[in-house]
C-alpha cells in the first residue's frame, strides 16, 4: 500500500467508523470469545510476501472484531469510561498522518505551544488556580510515578538520582486503602519498596477518605522511628466506589510536616468542569500536583492524562536529562515537555483536546457529565426501591455499588451469579469490586453517547436477570 491508495481506504475507514458507531447498540458490549481464539486464528509465522490490503481488512473483520470489547458502546457501565468523541478521533487521525515526535519544542513547536495553551484551558475549566502549570502524560500511572519520583528527590535533597537509595533512610509515602494500585507500582519503580507505602486507615463516613489524624500520627511515628517521610497521595474518586479524601485536611497535615502532596483524580477530575462538584476536592489548590484523565470521561480517547504541577522546577529537576543531542541552543524561554515526563518521545496529544473543547464547548461537556450523574442517581433510587436489591454505597458522581440479596440465597453467590449472567447477556457491561470485604457490583454511567433510554435498558436487564436467578 502506498499513499496513492490512501484516499480509497481513508474513505472506507470513514464509512466503517460511522457504521460501527451506528450499529454499536446491536453488539454485545463485552467480547464473548473464549481465551485463545484470536491467537489460534492468527498464522504461526509472518508472511514473506506482500498481501493485498483487502485481505488484511477482511481478516480484521473476521479475526479481530469478535474479540473487541466495545468501550464506545453507549451501555458500557463497567470500570470507568474511556470515551472517544468523534471530534477528538478526527484530530488524532490528523496527528497519526503527520506522526510528529514532539519531545522538544523544536521537534514541533505547534505541539508544544498547543499543549501549553490547552493545559491552561483545562486548568481554568476545572477551577485550579493560575499557579498550576500543566503537562500531558500518557496515563495517570505515569503522572503518579513522576510525582513519586519528585517526592523522593525532594526528600533526599535531590541526591537519589545521583547516588541511588543505598545508605539512605527508608523513604515513606502515605495514601489510603482506597487509593489506586498505580501508586503501588510507582513505589516499586521508584525503589522505595512496598513496605514503605503506608496505608492510612479510613475516617468514618460515606466518603471513605483517609483519617487526617491517623495520617499525622503515622508521620510522627515514622519520624520517631528514623524513617524519611516524603509525600502523601490523596484521591478524589477512587476506582472501587469513588472514595474521596478530605484534600484540605490531608494537605494541611502534609504541609505541617513539609511533605509533597499529589492528588489522584484520574476519573473524577473531569467532573470538576462543573463547579457544583468541586466540593469533592475542596482544598485541591493546596496540593503540589494533581492528575486527571480526560481520556476517561471527557472524550479525548486514550491516551491523554492531564498532570498539573504547582512547581514544575521540582519535576524537571527530577526528570530532565540533557545529552548534547537534545540541547536546543539559543532557544531560551521555550518548554521541552520531555523534561516533564519519564518517556522521552511524545505524541501530539493536545490537538484532540483542542478539537474536543471547541467542538462541544465546555457547556456541552458539562451537560454530558451532569446527565450521567443525574441518570446514575435515578437508577440507584430505582434499584433501592426494587425488592432484593441493596445499595451498598450511594452515588459519588455517577458511580454507586449494589448487591443482590434474594431471600434464602447467599448474597455473594447471588451477586456473582448476577454479574456473570449480565455480562454473558451482553446488552450491558458491569464490573465488580469489594467494599469492606463485601462483594458488590459497580455501576457507573459515563459513555459519551449514553442516553436516558440506555439507563432504562440497564434497569430492565438487571431486573430480568434477577427474576431468572430467583427462579434458580
Ligand atoms: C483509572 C485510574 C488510574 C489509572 O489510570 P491510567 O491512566 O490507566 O494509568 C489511576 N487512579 C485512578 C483513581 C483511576 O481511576
Amino acid at each position: 500500500m502506498r499513499w496513492g491508495d490512501f484516499p480509497k481506504w481513508g474513505h472506507w475507514l470513514a464509512d466503517w467508523a460511522a457504521q460501527y458507531h451506528a450499529g454499536l447498540r446491536d453488539r454485545p458490549v463485552r467480547a464473548q470469545v473464549k481465551p485463545g481464539s484470536t491467537l489460534a486464528a492468527l498464522p504461526d509465522a509472518p508472511p514473506d510476501t506482500a498481501q493485498p490490503i483487502e485481505d488484511v481488512i477482511a481478516d480484521f473483520e473476521r479475526i479481530v472484531m469478535p474479540g473487541i470489547t466495545h468501550w464506545q458502546h453507549p451501555r458500557f457501565f463497567a470500570y470507568f469510561p474511556s470515551n472517544a468523541s468523534p471530534a477528538a478521533v478526527l484530530a488524532d487521525q490528523l496527528v497519526t498522518v503527520m506522526a510528529p515526535q514532539c519531545m522538544l519544542w523544536q521537534t514541533s513547536p505547534a505541539a508544544t505551544e498547543m499543549e501549553t495553551r490547552m493545559m491552561d484551558w483545562l486548568r481554568q475549566a476545572i477551577g485550579l488556580p493560575g499557579d498550576f502549570a500543566g503537562v500531558i502524560q500518557d496515563s495517570a500511572s505515569s503522572a503518579t510515578l513522576a510525582a513519586v519520583l519528585t517526592m523522593r528527590e525532594r526528600a533526599l535533597d535531590w541526591d537519589g538520582n545521583a547516588s541511588g537509595l543505598a545508605g539512605q533512610k527508608p523513604l515513606r509515602i502515605y495514601c489510603s486503602g482506597e487509593a489506586h494500585t498505580s501508586i503501588d507500582r510507582a513505589i516499586w519503580v521508584a525503589g522505595i519498596g512496598q513496605a514503605n507505602l503506608v496505608r492510612i486507615p479510613l475516617a468514618p463516613g460515606p466518603m471513605r477518605g483517609m483519617d487526617p489524624a491517623a495520617l499525622d500520627a503515622a508521620i510522627r511515628a515514622d519520624l520517631e522511628a528514623g524513617y524519611l517521610p516524603a509525600g502523601v497521595i490523596a484521591c478524589t474518586g477512587a476506582t472501587g466506589m469513588g472514595a474521596c479524601d478530605d484534600i484540605a485536611a490531608v494537605c494541611k497535615v502534609a504541609q505541617a510536616h513539609g511533605l509533597y502532596t499529589h492528588v489522584d483524580a484520574a476519573w473524577a477530575g473531569s467532573a470538576m468542569i462543573c463547579p457544583e462538584y468541586r466540593d469533592l476536592w475542596r482544598g485541591v489548590e493546596m496540593a503540589d500536583s494533581v492528575v486527571f484523565n480526560p481520556h476517561k470521561w471527557l472524550g479525548t480517547q486514550f491516551d491523554l492524562s492531564a498532570h498539573f504541577i504547582r512547581s514544575p522546577e521540582a519535576l524537571t529537576r527530577t526528570l530532565a536529562i540533557q545529552p548534547e543531542y537534545l540541547k536546543t541552543h539559543g532557544a531560551d524561554g521555550i518548554i521541552n515537555y520531555s523534561e516533564w515526563s519519564v518517556p522521552l518521545g511524545r505524541r501530539f496529544r493536545a490537538l484532540k483536546l483542542w478539537f474536543l473543547i471547541r467542538a462541544y464547548g465546555l457547556d456541552g461537556l458539562r451537560q454530558m457529565i451532569r446527565n450521567h450523574v443525574a441518570w446514575s442517581q435515578a437508577l440507584c433510587e430505582r434499584l433501592r426501591a426494587t425488592p432484593d436489591f441493596e445499595i451498598v454505597t450511594d452515588p459519588i458522581l455517577s458511580l454507586f455499588t449494589f448487591r443482590f440479596v434474594p431471600p434464602g440465597q447467599d448474597p455473594e453467590q447471588a451477586t456473582l451469579d448476577m454479574i456473570t449472567r449480565i455480562n454473558d447477556d451482553g446488552r450491558i457491561y458491569l464490573t465488580q469490586t469489594r467494599v469492606d470485604g463485601t462483594f458488590v457490583i459497580r455501576f457507573q454511567a459515563g459513555q459519551f453517547d449514553c442516553t436516558a433510554d440506555d439507563i432504562d435498558t440497564a434497569y430492565d436487564v438487571i431486573t430480568e436477570i434477577a427474576d431468572d436467578i430467583r427462579k434458580g
